[in-house]
């Protein structure tokens, strides 16, 4: 069967701050065939995720950028509808890169097949796929956590943070969430098992982040930057680690912050503490993919891991929940549903 039209999602504009609906254009085109190789895709889940916004500006970065009239790239779990390929059948559920769209082909080779008698099959947009190897290959790699010491983790109800945090405890650390508002507080702390989540929306944020972390703190994932960083730098104990993965706060941002020049002070803290900050982008740890994959599905079943997925219907509220994540509205890994598997 040969579906008759594609819904998408183009980027119609190059957002100035947070995206606005005009930016983006909903359209019909015609579904594309499939060549020999490839294979006919409809989507059943789109990953949304923050390095998108990323993506909508010009310029370099580690990526390039969507161009202004394509379809939004995305990470998608999809359901293979015709198969030109040896190695695929139809009704294989498959990870792809499909994007904010209903249908697309794809070369066979770059798609992942999943099993769905394994795991639910949007874990791989989240727990068990990008995010989760991002927390477990920066934290691990980077943070080297030991038990007894101190991690604060940022974004700590999110679809990285979330994991983060659980790691570290499985290493035996004290781990101490930042997250926003009593509700994902509350979640960190009762749901996940974290020491400690501090709202850093409350005006006592720095004072309760402190207090919270008695012995200093030994690890900082990094997930946000602004205000949460300013609260966390002070603590930072000799010889700390922080595992730079994302700078949300700061997404939107068109100009450089006025005021004060903080470089100096944190390079001196830097410098005097001893502290090792290090960027890094997940596919930088792509030779740990299988290991991931075996310890996370192992905590998984153990019930050591959990998960919550924040899941919005149709592909017509895409930019809505998209705008949603960078004002810190999703509540864990937040996915769009586009289609039941048939
Ligand atoms: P999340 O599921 O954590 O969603 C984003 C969350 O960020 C929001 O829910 C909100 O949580 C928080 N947030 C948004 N704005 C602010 C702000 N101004 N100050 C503080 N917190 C804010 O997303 P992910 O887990 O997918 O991503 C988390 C981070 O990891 C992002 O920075 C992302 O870019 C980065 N990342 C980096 C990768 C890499 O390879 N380096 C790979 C994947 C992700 P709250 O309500 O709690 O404030």
């Amino acid at each position: 069967m040969h579906p008759p039209t594609n819904r998408r999602i183009v980027l119609a504009a190059r957002p100035k701050g947070e995206p606005k609906d005009d930016d983006f254009r909903l359209e019909e085109a015609e579904v594309p065939a499939p060549a020999d190789g490839e294979a006919l895709l409809r989507t059943l889940y789109l990953s949304l995720d923050p390095y998108m916004r990323g993506r909508m500006n010009e310029g370099p970065s580690y990526a390039p950028p969507v161009e202004v009239g394509h379809v939004m790239e995305g990470g998608t779990v999809s359901e293979v509808l015709l198969s030109k390929a040896d190695t695929l059948a139809v009704g294989d559920i498959v990870l792809a890169y499909s994007g904010w769209q209903e249908y697309a082909v794809a070369d066979a080779k770059g798609l992942r097949r999943l099993d769905p008698s394994a795991a639910p099959v949007s874990t791989a947009l989240g727990v068990l796929g990008m995010p989760g190897l991002t927390a477990y290959t920066g934290l691990l790699n980077i943070g080297q956590p030991k038990a007894g010491e101190t991690l604060v983790v940022a974004a700590a109800a999110g679809a990285v943070g979330s994991v983060v945090g659980q790691i570290g405890k499985i290493r035996g650390c004290r781990v101490v969430g930042v997250a926003g508002g009593p509700a994902k507080c509350e979640f960190v702390v009762n749901e996940l098992g974290f020491d400690a989540c501090i709202d850093h929306r409350h005006p006592a944020f720095k004072e309760s982040l402190k207090a919270s972390c008695p012995a200093g703190v030994d690890i900082y994932f990094e997930n946000v930057g602004g205000a949460v960083l300013e609260s966390v730098l002070p603590l930072l104990n000799m010889f700390a680690r922080v595992p730079v993965c994302g700078l949300i706060a700061h997404y939107n941002q068109t100009m450089p912050t006025r005021g004060v020049d903080r470089v100096p002070m944190l390079m001196f803290a830097i410098l005097t503490r001893r502290l090792t900050f290090r960027g890094f982008i997940v596919t930088d740890f792509s030779a740990q993919a299988a290991d991931f994959a075996r310890d996370m599905g192992q905590w998984l079943r153990e019930g050591r891991v959990r998960y919550r997925e924040d899941v919005v219907d149709g592909l017509e509220n895409a930019v809505g929940a998209f705008q949603g994540l960078l004002r810190g509205e999703n509540f864990g890994k937040l996915l769009v549903r586009i289609a039941a598997p048939r």
